[in-house]
């Protein structure tokens, strides 16, 4: 089996080196045990890095005949990164790992164990998050809960270390969607699947590429390219809100007909106001936001250009496995 192992690199020169020593000491020992075959790759995706990160993937690549890389024309983003990479890949099966060795890449073998038994899909999920800060931790649950709510099916605690199988990849291709969610698109492709748990621990060096503004609208993209829920709460709360001031609208009528008492009128005009106007502002802004994705999905533009490649040094297979 041959398999291919995708990493987008952003700004990622502090840790490469040690990610590809123990990622080619692993390949070199699944090699050995007949586990993959040797013509099996590493696919590290340049995503428009500013600091020397091609360049380290082009010395790589000259080291390992297992390295290959690609160069996104700019910096487009995590997710987009992995998608060249895995568009690009060749192997039977593709396994999508950060390039921080946060994640234990020893459940790689367990992931390759349960392709061979029949999965089409493995996920990667992590055991405990307390290497994240709290309110990463919090936050995450929070949005995991708030998609699944929202009818987004999607797996708790797992990001995008994960198997493909070849088919999935050719499923996969078929979406058309410039901004593809894959957390959310993946499990909605059905297939055989499976979990393996994991451990993951700190970032072996380097920041974290995604600030939270990053991260917000990383969350947001989740929604909105899956649910129309938000679209549909606009309707609900508008109706609600007119169903209340009808009401209001007959108790200002009763005062009046039957009670001595006069409204004072100031609270009762000036606050709807700001509240209603307030929910309008609101609900155009979130009609926008659809608007605005299918503004930019209507546009078909191609989501990365690749500026180049690698030349892969020629591996010929040694052993015939
Ligand atoms: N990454 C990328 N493009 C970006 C931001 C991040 O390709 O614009 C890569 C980054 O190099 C890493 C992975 O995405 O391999 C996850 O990023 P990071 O570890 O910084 O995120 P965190 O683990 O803090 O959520
Ligand atoms: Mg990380």
């Amino acid at each position: 089996m041959k398999l291919s192992v995708v990493i987008p690199c952003y700004n990622e020169e502090e840790v490469l080196p040690e990610t590809a020593h123990r990622l080619t000491a692993l390949f070199q020992r699944l090699v050995d045990q007949q586990q993959i075959s040797v013509d099996s790759e590493i696919v590290l995706v340049d995503d428009g890095s500013r600091d020397k990160t091609w360049h380290i993937i082009c010395t790589l690549a000259d080291e390992s005949p297992w390295i290959r890389g690609l160069k996104l024309s700019r910096n487009k983003g995590h997710q987009t990164a992995l998608l060249a990479g895995l568009f690009d890949a060749r192997g039977d099966a593709v396994i999508s790992i950060d390039a921080d060795l946060q994640d234990d890449i020893h459940a790689m073998e367990q992931m390759i164990s349960a392709f061979r038994n029949g999965s089409d899909v493995v996920y990667g999920v992590r055991k405990r998050r307390d290497t994240d800060s709290w309110f990463k931790r919090n936050t995450a649950e929070g949005y995991y809960r708030v998609l699944a709510a929202l009818g987004v099916e999607v797996v708790f605690n797992h990001a995008d270390y994960r198997l493909l199988s070849r088919r999935v990849l050719e499923a996969l291709k078929q979406y058309r969607e410039s901004n593809l969610f894959l957390r959310g698109i993946v499990p909605q492709l059905g297939y055989p699947s499976s979990i393996v748990y994991y451990d993951r621990s700190e970032r072996f060096a380097g920041e974290s590429k995604y600030p939270l503004r990053k991260m917000l609208a990383f969350a947001w993209q989740g929604i909105t390219s899956f649910s129309p829920a938000p679209l549909r709460a606009i309707t609900g709360i508008g109706l609600l809100i007119s169903i209340g001031s009808f009401g209001v609208a007959l108790w200002a009528l009763w005062m009046r007909l039957f009670s001595e008492s006069t409204v004072p009128g100031w609270a009762s005009t000036v606050i709807p106001m700001y509240f209603l106007g307030g929910i309008q502002l609101l609900s155009l802004g979130i009609i926008g936001e659809y608007l605005a994705k299918i503004y930019t999905e209507s546009k078909q533009r191609p989501p990365f250009f690749i500026e180049a490649a690698t030349t892969r040094t020629a591996r010929t297979p040694e052993t015939g496995h």
